[in-house]
């Protein structure tokens, strides 16, 4: 079902551009699918559990939420009806339309790896209505770090970032986190990395 030939796009870190609104997707085409076949590429390539098309230059609202690996490798539609492969859940105009209550919890963003990692208050539950890659309309919960990581995306479609929203500082980006600890956010992807990949990760781990 996935294209095979992907690329790994450019995350860009430039603060401007981050600012753009997205707007909303319209057509539900081929360029559409190699899009969110090299965002997918590039979200593995860079450790992340999430990422908005905006964070790879383009302003569609787009984006990638890795969530419980509860799906095929090479895709197919999650027991929510999601498109899904390894466990990443695409979303094309997503919108939250209903939340938990809120808890804080530390986040960073491939976009902003100089600002370390933020506490950040967010709903632990979110449901999110949004469409498929073929336009077909979709309703999804998603709850702890998919739903932190959900909302951080789509924040990001809004040109808000997670340090708009931050309740204090919390570590650098260098600070050796835990292994296995998915209440912070590691070690949730979905393949094993070798062990200068794994050091690397410390310091890219985000969303
Ligand atoms: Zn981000």
């Amino acid at each position: 079902m996935y294209n095979s030939n992907v690329a790994i796009l450019r995350i860009t870190t430039d603060a401007e551009f981050l600012r753009k609104k997205s707007k909303p997707v319209t057509e539900f085409n081929a360029r559409l699918h190699q899009l969110l076949d090299d965002m997918r590429d590039t979200l593995e390539d860079a450790w992340g559990l999430g990422l908005a098309a905006v964070q790879v230059g383009v302003l569609y609202r787009v984006c990638l939420v890795r969530c419980e690996k509860s799906s095929p490798p090479n895709g197919g539609v999650d027991a929510h009806g999601a498109q899904t492969a390894n466990g990443v859940v695409e979303l094309i105009n997503p919108e939250i339309i209903a939340c938990s209550s809120e808890k804080p919890g530390e986040e960073g963003c491939l976009s902003v790896p100089d600002a370390g990692y933020h506490t950040v208050i967010r709903p632990h539950k979110v449901t999110v209505r949004a469409q498929d890659r073929n336009g077909k309309t979709f309703t999804r919960d998603f709850e702890k770090i998919s739903a932190v990581c959900a909302c951080h995306e789509i924040d990001h479609m809004d040109g808000i970032l997670f340090t708009d929203k931050s309740s204090g500082f919390a570590r650098p980006k260098a600070a050796k986190r835990k292994q296995s600890s998915p209440s912070q956010g590691e070690g949730v992807a979905s393949r094993k990395r070798s062990a200068s990949a794994q050091a690397e990760s410390d310091d890219g781990v985000g969303i």
